[in-house]
């Protein structure tokens, strides 16, 4: 089970609320304050590549699709 399907179990558990305790007990990842898993993709949820310069908070790959909307500039 990857770190971004856990809500959506919590989501198809919601009307039983003693699996939902259950579920968050033993299945909900961690509270994390450093390492890789600390920063997310805000707008995909990607783990990798993470740009959080200019407090943009993105992977490579979004900030690829979206730098032009932003204001940056190609220069090659
Ligand atoms: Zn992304």
């Amino acid at each position: 089970m990857t770190a971004s399907d856990w809500k959506k179990i919590l989501k198809q558990i919601e009307k039983k609320p003693e699996k939902v305790q259950r579920f968050l007990k033993h299945n909900k990842p961690k509270e994390r304050k450093i390492g890789i898993a600390a920063k997310k993709c805000e707008r995909c949820g990607r783990f990798g590549a993470h740009i959080s310069s200019y407090g943009l908070n993105l992977c490579r790959q979004c900030f690829r699709e979206v730098a032009k909307e932003l204001g940056f500039k190609k220069y090659s």
